[in-house]
């Protein structure tokens, strides 16, 4: 959804928005990651004297695949959304840094318009996983064969160090 900044009234917007997963994946381009449900978020824009103050909560789901298995999974994304924003082009207002102190990030909206799905988006990219884990146990495949182990023991008689010795000296062997 896009705000007309230009629209808001004085007292502000409160607004329950609704993005389809896959127009925000559309949106993003490459996400490692897909949306399968509806991101849902409430927010309140304020908005004077060329700032923007976004605040409220996001509610998504993600499926990322497993870092160690490879397995797909669904997680929850829900988030706080505390945004500030400043009308004008990066690094046009230079005095904004002191003004709002060092902990806020200051972002720039080049535009007339607030994009709300652009919020969502880089919302769940702070919020996604960098190494998702289906289970923080999770056991992940077999080096050897490639199975599942959290499956079970997949009677691999091969102990992980010596592979990993192993792979250690092809290395060496392909250098020289
Ligand atoms: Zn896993
Ligand atoms: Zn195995």
């Amino acid at each position: 959804m896009k705000i007309k900044l230009d629209d808001i009234p004085e007292e502000g917007l409160s607004l329950d928005v609704i993005a389809e997963g896959k127009d925000l994946e559309a949106i993003a381009g490459g996400l490692d990651f897909s949306i399968p449900a509806p991101v849902s978020a409430h927010l309140d824009v304020m908005s004077a004297e060329g700032r923007v103050i976004v605040k409220g909560q996001m509610s998504a789901r993600a499926a990322f695949s497993c870092a160690r298995c490879l397995k797909i999974f669904e997680q929850p994304l829900n988030s706080e959304i505390s945004l500030f924003f400043v009308r004008g082009k990066a690094g046009v207002q230079g005095r904004e840094h002191e003004l709002t102190g060092d902990d806020l990030e200051v972002n720039y909206i080049e535009g007339p318009e607030l994009d709300t799905d652009e919020i969502l988006l880089s919302q769940i990219a702070l919020e996604a996983p960098m190494q998702p884990l289906c289970a923080v146990d999770c056991k992940g495949l077999c080096p050897a064969c490639g199975a599942d182990l959290n499956a079970g023991p997949c009677g691999c008689r091969i102990p992980v160090e010596k592979i990993d010795a192993r792979l250690a000296g092809l290395k060496d062997f392909k250098v020289k």
